[in-house]
């Protein structure tokens, strides 16, 4: 019997990477959420990778704020949560408030409107942010 191997298990070797990429951090779903917590692992030096089921990431960030994203709120308090944990909301918004994600914002050079009630909104297509935030995770 030949030692060599069958044409169907050579496309196969040469499809699967004999040793994968190192990865540290799954993230499942390319939303909001999934991708800025790719961001953090990303900035803290671990090695990431996005799983998304549908054919584009955050299509929802698309359609948030009537397209123009309302992506935080300078008012937002820790009462304003409903939490199973209420000893959860204070310190996580301590740890990453409004003005956090406001100047975040500002750093990817996007322009904003406060509307009413401490809103803040984009004043170009929510695509935009989502598109910072995408060359951010891949970047860092
Ligand atoms: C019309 C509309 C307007 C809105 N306006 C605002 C607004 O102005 N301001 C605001 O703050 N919020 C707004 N929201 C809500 C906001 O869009 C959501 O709060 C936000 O998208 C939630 O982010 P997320 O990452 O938790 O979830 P999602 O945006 O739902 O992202 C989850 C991702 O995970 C993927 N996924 C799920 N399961 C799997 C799986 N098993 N494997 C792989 N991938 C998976 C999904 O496909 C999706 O891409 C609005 C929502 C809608 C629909």
């Amino acid at each position: 019997m030949s030692s060599n191997p069958s044409p169907a298990a050579e496309r196969l070797s040469n499809a699967v990477p004999s040793s994968p990429p190192r990865t540290d951090v799954l993230v499942v779903g390319a939303g909001p959420a999934g991708l800025m917590c790719a961001r953090e692992a990303a900035g803290r030096g671990l090695r990431v990778l996005v799983l998304e089921q549908s054919d584009r990431p955050g299509r929802k960030l698309l359609v948030s704020g009537g397209g123009k994203a309302n992506f935080t709120n300078r008012r937002v308090l820790p009462l304003h949560y409903r939490c199973g944990d209420p000893a959860f909301c204070g310190p996580a918004l301590k740890a990453f408030s409004p003005a956090v994600m406001e100047r975040l914002v500002a750093a990817w050079g996007l322009p904003v409107e406060e509307r009413g009630h401490g809103q803040l909104f984009l004043t170009v297509p929510a695509r935009n942010l989502l598109h910072c935030l995408m060359e951010d995770v891949r970047t860092r």
